[in-house]
């Protein structure tokens, strides 16, 4: 084992991970002078499209980091939503009308938004140490004690002043500082299918359709012909990935007239969870992104929400790792009251979309309240069998996929167990969380 202690605490923040929210973060914190060291266990930015959409605000956050021309220059507009139930038309958003400067909805691979926040890192004197992996953690005193692993196994010693766990749904900096990841899985799998397709509408518009059966299908524009189709309620398929013949038949029977689907670029199938940490900050260690919360991706939120805590955690952050402001200016001062509120909104309106897909079926809106219908208001998705069954449960929303000529993987299926949810199956809000 090699040992090596680096580091001058309270100068220095150890970012765990770099996925959009440490890049984020690692590039936002040596923007204001931080001394910043970023490690990722990967071999490089993620090859798949994965997140897709770039929402409005958090393009105005890239633009205060001189990016959001960059961004925009590459991404594909969507400037409308319509959803239809059957062949009728039920709603036509008009983004522009979203009292932001950037009317739209960005749609672009998250290995392209990746490929971007790291060459910022690099453009502010940043490095990314790929194929290394944080093992351990201890908070010592003023400092945080780190050890690192190599792809080759071997053992080094860090010491930060701070450390942030961007490390993702299966955060190991989560797991070291022992914070539970409260919450259950949602009761089937999704499909999702990067394809060219003929026939949705107007590529400057996502298409979400939805039927009295309850399968809806959504239809994203990724620019020229690309598309990213997305199908709910497509059961338990056990973490088998989709052949392109499944997607095809899926389409012929969601949607309401005949499109054409060809030339398939990745298939996926996945299992979305609703999970939050109980706190964002243990001492001088703290999570953001994925590492702290998940959820559906109904809406395209999960890659914003995680770039914005980097945005919003990262001048805090370098005040306070500069000895210019206390402690207590971050989350950790409302362990889960702003943010659990934003992860249970977001839950709510994901059931209410996924239950949109059943809206001609008679008594809609007594089941939308059911889970909730016994008691006061309380948070989470619907009751869901397999919340009770740590096996069924142990499936995260890592997608089994399939991609013409790549490996068809991204992470690997863990055994996260099911943790303290109430009767109801809901999470369950600590006392001090009024909101709930
Ligand atoms: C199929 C799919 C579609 C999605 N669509 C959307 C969408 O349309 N819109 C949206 O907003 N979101 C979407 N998401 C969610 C989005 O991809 C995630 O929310 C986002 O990637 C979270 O970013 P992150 O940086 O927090 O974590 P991650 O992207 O998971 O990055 C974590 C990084 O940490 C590294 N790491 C892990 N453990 C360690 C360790 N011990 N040591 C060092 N490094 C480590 C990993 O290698 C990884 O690079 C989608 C996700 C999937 C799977």
């Amino acid at each position: 084992m090699t040992t090596t202690h680096t580091g001058t605490p309270e100068g220095q923040v150890l970012v765990v991970g770099a996925g959009p929210t440490g890049l984020t973060l690692a590039a936002q914190l040596l923007a204001r002078g931080i001394h910043v060291r970023v490690i990722d266990k990967g071999a490089g930015p993620a090859s798949q499209s994965r997140a897709l959409s770039i929402q409005a605000r958090t393009l105005e956050l890239l633009d205060t980091m001189g990016l959001a021309d960059a961004f925009v220059g590459h991404g594909h507009r969507v400037r409308r939503l319509h959803w239809y139930a059957s062949q009728r038309n039920l709603c036509d958003l008009d983004l522009a009308r979203n009292g932001s400067r950037y009317g739209f909805v960005l749609d672009l691979p998250q290995s392209r938004t990746e490929t971007l926040l790291r060459a910022r890192v690099q453009e502010l004197g940043g490095t990314i140490e790929q194929g290394v992996e944080l093992a351990r953690l201890a908070e010592r005193g003023g400092a945080v004690d780190a050890t690192l692993r190599d792809a080759a196994g071997r053992e080094s010693e860090v010491s930060a002043g701070y450390v942030v766990g961007c490390d993702g749904a299966h955060s190991r900096v989560r797991h070291e500082i022992g914070l539970p990841f409260e919450g259950q899985p949602y009761p089937q799998d999704w499909l999702l299918a990067d394809v060219a397709l003929d026939g949705a509408g107007s590529d400057g518009a996502v298409h979400a359709f939805f039927r009295p059966n309850g399968l809806p299908l959504v239809c994203i524009p990724m620019g020229g012909q690309r598309w990213r189709l997305v199908m709910a309620n497509a059961g338990d398929r056990g973490g088998q990935p989709p052949t392109f013949a499944e997607i095809q038949e899926q389409v012929a029977e969601r949607a309401p007239w005949p499109i054409e689907v060809s030339d398939p670029q990745w298939l996926a199938s996945f299992r979305c969870h609703l999970r939050s940490t109980s706190s964002y900050r243990r001492g001088r260690v703290l999570l953001a992104g994925d590492a702290a919360h998940i959820h559906s991706p109904a809406g395209g939120q999960g890659m914003n929400t995680g770039m914005m805590d980097a945005h919003n955690l990262a001048w805090k952050l370098a005040l306070v790792a500069d000895g210019r402001a206390p402690r207590h200016l971050w989350p950790g001062a409302h362990p889960c009251r702003v943010r659990r509120a934003r992860v249970h909104q977001q839950a709510r309106r994901t059931v209410d979309h996924a239950e949109l897909g059943q809206a001609g079926r008679a008594g809609h809106r007594r089941s939308r309240r059911e889970p909730h219908a016994d008691g006061p208001a309380r948070c989470g998705p619907p009751r869901c069998p397999s919340s009770r069954s740590p096996t069924r449960g142990a499936r995260w929303s890592s997608p089994t996929a399939t991609a013409a000529g790549r490996s068809p993987e991204i992470g690997s299926p863990t055994s996260t167990s099911v943790a303290s949810t109430d009767r109801r199956g809901c999470i369950t809000c600590s006392a001090t969380d009024a909101t709930c």
